[in-house]
């Protein structure tokens, strides 16, 4: 697994959803720490070379001044 794109924080990653894209298998994942969310795409090309790498989806929440709805 890899680290998150955001803040660096590694484990412990919530996965939110997997599917294949092409050869790849790609997770959404849920940074515990700045809940940042990003996609892992992770797969072997036809060629059989092994491709792993991170693709940012949305930065974690800043703390705002608890106004949420
Ligand atoms: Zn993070």
């Amino acid at each position: 697994m890899s680290k998150c794109p955001y803040c660096g924080h590694e484990g412990g990653f919530k996965t939110l959803k997997t599917w294949m894209f092409g050869f790849y298998n790609v997770e959404r994942i849920e940074c515990p720490n700045c809940r940042g969310i990003f996609n892992h795409y992770n797969g072997t090309t036809p060629r059989g070379k092994a491709v792993e790498f991170t693709i940012k989806v949305k930065p974690g929440s800043p703390k705002t001044s608890g106004k949420q709805h």
